[in-house]
């Protein structure tokens, strides 16, 4: 992995646990002692510790050499901790929370004092999600505390859906892993955020879609922020730290082509090479002349398998990928938003 130089070396005896209730038991016992464990979710995996130790959250940063201003989502074993956490749930948010919690939604609310500064990356907000894979919050409740879970991949590396993505991730840098299979949703989760007249602002598309968040709050009540399908100027204001950062990269430099298959191939075509490699729909495969892997059909099957693809594009040495463009609309528009990072925004209309 060419970030990997970057990342101080570590020198962890990293434990494979199972899904077992001795398993998980080890686990949440690691994380009573401040260490850093590899957990499933339904999202993707995540690296988690205690969020209310900040030494302990400190490790998170190091294991993923994650810079120090991007916020840790702050996982939670019952609805009613979040007043634990915040200092205010607004109408809108508890909209949201009682149509998509548990379940893959995080929420941005003013923090309490409890939450340390090095969770919130500095800032006076905190991003909270109740998951609802069964393995998560069974550590999380044995943990006795809320967890800090950023995606366990080294920073800017497509996040893991598996065990074994995490392990060849974090090998050495943290105490252990708990294998719960794959990833059901396979992106990480909706995070939005709340405006002051209430209106709900998506920062991070995911399977809680916009049009899905506008069931609940109303067509006038949910707007995109910038920065979701647009990329964000050098030294301009984010809303969400995470939207500034290169992210979800393999070593290839990928390229998304808009347009129909037969424009696609007749591109790849005229740009083809040993070391290309094409990134198409199940249903292009028939035919399609060049070589290529698949990502899927619909939404959720492209959201499953995306980064389990970018991360065989590595282990196949592309080079150049050529990628379809994904739907924008629902679930598409999160894994719109993964490629287009993965692809530092370089788009080609065909
Ligand atoms: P990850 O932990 O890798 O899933 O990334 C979490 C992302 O959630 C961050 O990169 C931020 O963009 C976003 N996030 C978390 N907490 C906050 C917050 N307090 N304010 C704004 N965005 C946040
Ligand atoms: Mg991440």
């Amino acid at each position: 992995m060419s970030n990997i130089k970057e990342h101080q070396t570590m020198n962890y005896d990293t434990q494979m646990l199972s899904s077992s209730e001795e398993d998980i038991e080890k686990a949440a016992a690691l994380l009573r002692e401040g260490k850093v464990v590899g957990i499933p979710t339904e999202t993707v995996y995540g690296l988690a510790a205690d969020a209310l130790n900040s030494t302990a959250v400190s490790e998170i940063f190091k294991a993923k050499g994650r810079p120090q201003d991007n916020p840790l989502i702050v996982h939670i074993g019952e609805f009613s901790d979040i007043y634990k956490y915040v200092t205010e749930v607004p109408e809108n948010a508890d909209k949201l929370a009682k149509a998509f919690w548990p379940g893959p939604l995080t929420m941005v609310l003013p923090k309490r004092d409890i939450i340390p500064m090095t969770t919130s990356g500095g800032l006076d907000t905190v991003g909270i999600r109740f998951p609802v894979h069964p393995v998560a919050r069974e550590i999380i409740r044995r943990s006795g505390t809320a967890l800090a879970a950023p995606s366990a991949n080294l920073s800017g590396s497509p996040s893991p859906t598996t065990a074994m993505h995490v392990y060849n991730d974090m090998n050495g840098r943290i105490s252990a892993i708990v294998d719960g299979g794959d990833c059901a949703v396979g992106v990480e989760s909706t995070v939005v955020s709340f405006d002051k007249d209430g209106r709900v602002r998506l920062l991070r598309p995911g399977f809680v879609s916009l049009e899905d968040i506008k069931g609940i709050v109303g067509e006038g009540n949910a707007v995109c922020a910038k920065g979701v399908t647009e990329k964000i100027s050098d030294g301009e204001k984010v809303l969400s730290p995470g939207m500034k950062y290169k992210h979800y990269s393999p070593k290839a430099n990928v390229t998304i082509l808009c347009g129909t298959i037969e424009q696609f191939t007749k591109y790849v075509s005229a740009h083809n090479g040993d070391r290309v490699c094409s990134m198409i729909f199940d249903s292009d495969a028939n035919g399609f002349p060049f070589k290529y892997i698949t990502y899927g059909d619909t939404s959720e099957k492209q959201a499953r398998e995306l980064f389990a693809v970018l991360r065989s594009l590595d282990d196949m040495g592309a080079e150049q990928v050529y990628a379809r463009c994904p739907e924008q609309t629902g679930v598409g528009l999160a894994v719109y938003n993964r490629l287009l990072r993965a692809a530092g925004f370089e788009v080609v209309n065909l």
